[in-house]
């Protein structure tokens, strides 16, 4: 018990670590920025941070909101970011446990998050994000076994290939960015966990988007950043598949 709390613990911290890494990726990718140089500093003001202004959350917190320097306000991003990955990688802790699970839940939970935010700020998901994923999903389930490797490959190249036809067909409507996306989606959780992405996905986005629009938040003709939503469908899978493909298989044998 002490030692399960303990590895919770160093989940909790490292995932507020790593998370804090991710808003520099979230900043700079987009921007073709190297992630290693120049170190952090104040995107108002310039001025590099020190060790104490870069503690995840805290920091936020201690500062109120603003830079130390110019008193700029800082993003809420940022905290929102590290504590998301932390909790995500406690959740995952809790569900698979030390195994190579665990791992791919992790490695794929990270990568989301930092296409999400991406997607929102830029409406881009860049291909040195997605791309990668595809292999480093494929090559985990190549070795968990979880999903199979036919399963992650139907899911990779099916999922491509179903979102680039509608891509073609709706003449911009819907990028490429979300079909490779749809691919890194397959190769973490099979063709399963691509297909119930896309329909968790497209019924949360149809949700939110008619609530923005009678929110008058957005327009009618907004463009609304699809990859969210299927990272949002694909991670519901992640969590709770069992029950998932339990409901199916029941909606299935009530038709039949
Ligand atoms: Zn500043």
């Amino acid at each position: 018990m002490a030692l399960d709390l303990a590895g919770l613990f160093l989940i909790a911290v490292f995932g507020l670590v790593v998370g804090s890494f991710f808003n520099v990726c979230i900043y700079r990718i987009p921007r073709k920025e190297s992630l290693a140089w120049p170190s952090s500093h104040c995107p108002t003001c310039s001025h590099p941070l020190s060790t104490l202004d870069l503690i995840p959350v805290f920091s936020f917190i201690f500062l109120r909101g603003r830079c130390r320097y110019c008193k700029a306000h800082i993003s809420w991003r940022y905290p929102v970011v590290e504590l998301l990955t932390a909790v995500l990688w406690i959740l995952a802790w809790l569900k698979f446990g030390l195994s190579l699970e665990f791992l791919s839940a992790a490695v794929f939970l990270s990568l989301g998050i930092i296409i999400t935010f991406i997607d929102l700020d830029q409406q881009i998901i860049p291909d040195v994000i997605s791309l990668p994923g595809v292999i480093i999903g494929l090559l985990l389930a190549l070795l968990s076994g979880r999903p199979p490797i036919t399963d992650a490959l139907i899911g990779a190249f099916g999922g491509a290939a179903l979102l680039f036809l509608v891509a073609f067909l709706s003449h911009g409507g819907m990028g490429g960015g979300d079909a490779k996306l749809l691919a890194m989606i397959g190769a973490f959780l099979g063709w399963q966990g691509a297909a119930a992405a896309l329909m968790i996905g497209s019924f949360a986005g149809a949700i939110i988007g008619l609530l923005l629009i009678a929110l008058k938040v957005i327009k009618r003709r907004d463009p609304v950043p699809f990859g969210p939503f299927l990272i949002f469908g694909a991670g519901i899978y992640l969590f709770f598949s069992e029950f998932i493909i339990d409901f199916y298989a029941m909606l299935v044998s009530g038709w039949l």
